[in-house]
């Protein structure tokens, strides 16, 4: 894996592409700079090491134009916080003024590039326009594992153009890192949490992870498809009919693959999908007509929870039930604690995926975990075993 301790940067002009798509409140502030912080380490290497640096990144979803509230201007303040030092903006991303910035930036130097998605060539992946980025540095880092999985002009075509002169940063090779290491699990058992709404979204990762894990815990809303399809009542319970003989198949390679499937054995059910809503408990399979499955039982707390404990590899994906509502967090609550159990012991873990990252930050656990994946997407297809454009692009 070629990164950007691999190259020299003194004196060279470094473009890097960076994930600043963070969240803006209604005053258009900054309201978690998670991302931000992420890409600092690689930023201050190429300033430590005598090179000037070009940040590029999408913000949000402009509908190819100039949107002012999707403008990077807006993280300029946090970002010249974060690193100390004064950042140059460029109110375009290409064009002869920005050019002309770039040529004048000195070794040390910081300069941040207006949003790529306000030109409709970025989504695209047009040559000439990754050219005219391209034309901006001597060096390309690509540090954005968020559109990893995008072969957009920043994140994979640029890259065409530094045949040698390009790398990973350091956000890049530690989210490879962390995920090949749970991919070639050594450190046995293994074992995948996979929850979250539907399992049409998790199909293909489960499949990938059939061959790799000993253990699969099944939470969440995707519960009771499988449920149904072996012919329990799941009541009012959310559920993807047309997914009943898919949950079936995955049942039977799960066993001819010797795989051990956790489904809860029961549920904390409610008369309608609120947090004020009347709760009982429910054995598996046996929900009452009216009522929802919203969140794991506690029987089947304490065996996941065993299960999590005694695991040396864990990756967990998706919510163990509607944990937004704090009737209905127990069971995501008791799981998370129960990965930085076996973290604590000695156990790797990773979790990925949107809301499981937003559950272990709600819980604080994010420090008692190996590592929270910052890339939702690109997280889920790297697991599914495609090859993200991104990477490639710099592997060639
Ligand atoms: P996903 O994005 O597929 O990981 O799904 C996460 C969402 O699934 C969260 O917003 C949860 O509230 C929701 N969810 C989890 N369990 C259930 C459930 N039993 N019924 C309905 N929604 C659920």
């Amino acid at each position: 894996m070629k990164t950007i301790d691999d190259l020299s940067l003194s004196g060279k002009k470094v473009l890097i592409r960076v994930d600043f798509n963070v969240p803006l409140d209604e005053n258009l502030e900054v309201s978690d700079d998670t991302r931000i912080k992420a890409a600092i380490p690689s930023i201050n290497k190429v300033i430590s090491s005598g090179g000037s640096v070009i940040l590029m990144s999408h913000l949000g979803r402009p509908k190819d134009r100039v949107e002012e509230k999707f403008s990077l201007k807006n993280i300029l303040n946090p970002l010249s916080m974060l690193l100390n030092k004064k950042v140059i903006f460029s109110s375009d991303c290409i064009g002869e003024k920005t050019q002309k910035l770039a040529s004048h930036l000195k070794p040390g130097e910081v300069m941040l590039l207006e949003n790529l998605r306000f030109h409709k060539e970025e989504k695209s992946g047009d040559r000439e326009f990754a050219g005219k980025l391209a034309a901006l540095a001597d060096v390309y880092i690509n540090d954005a594992f968020g559109t990893a999985h995008r072969a957009h002009a920043s994140t994979t075509i640029v890259a065409d153009f530094f045949p040698k002169e390009k790398a990973f940063g350091y956000l890049i090779q530690s989210e490879l890192k962390s995920m090949n290491q749970v991919l070639g699990a050594q450190e046995k058992p293994f074992t995948a949490i996979m929850g979250g709404a539907k399992v049409s979204d998790k199909i293909l990762i489960i499949e990938n992870l059939l061959d790799k894990v000993d253990n699969l815990i099944i939470g969440g809303g995707m519960t009771y498809t499988f449920v149904k399809a072996q012919g329990g009542s799941i009541g009012s319970s959310i559920v993807e009919e047309d997914k009943l003989d898919l949950a079936v198949r995955i049942l039977t390679i799960a066993r001819e693959k010797n795989v051990e499937v956790f489904l809860p054995e029961d549920d904390v059910v409610a008369d309608r999908f609120d947090n004020n809503a009347n709760k009982s408990v429910s054995n598996a399979g046996d929900i009452p007509e009216g009522w929802m499955g919203l969140d794991i039982g506690p029987k089947a707390i304490k065996t996941f929870t065993g299960i999590i404990q005694n695991s040396k590899t864990i990756l967990w994906n998706g919510p163990m039930g509607v944990f937004e509502m704090n009737s209905f967090q127990e069971g995501t609550k008791q799981i998370a604690k129960a990965i930085a159990e076996a973290t604590s012991k000695g156990a790797f873990s990773l979790i990925g995926g949107g809301d499981s990252v937003a559950a272990i930050n709600k819980y604080k656990l994010k420090d008692q975990v190996s590592y929270v994946s910052t890339g939702g997407g690109a997280m889920l297809e790297y697991m599914e075993g495609k090859i993200l454009p991104g990477i490639k692009a710099i592997e060639n």
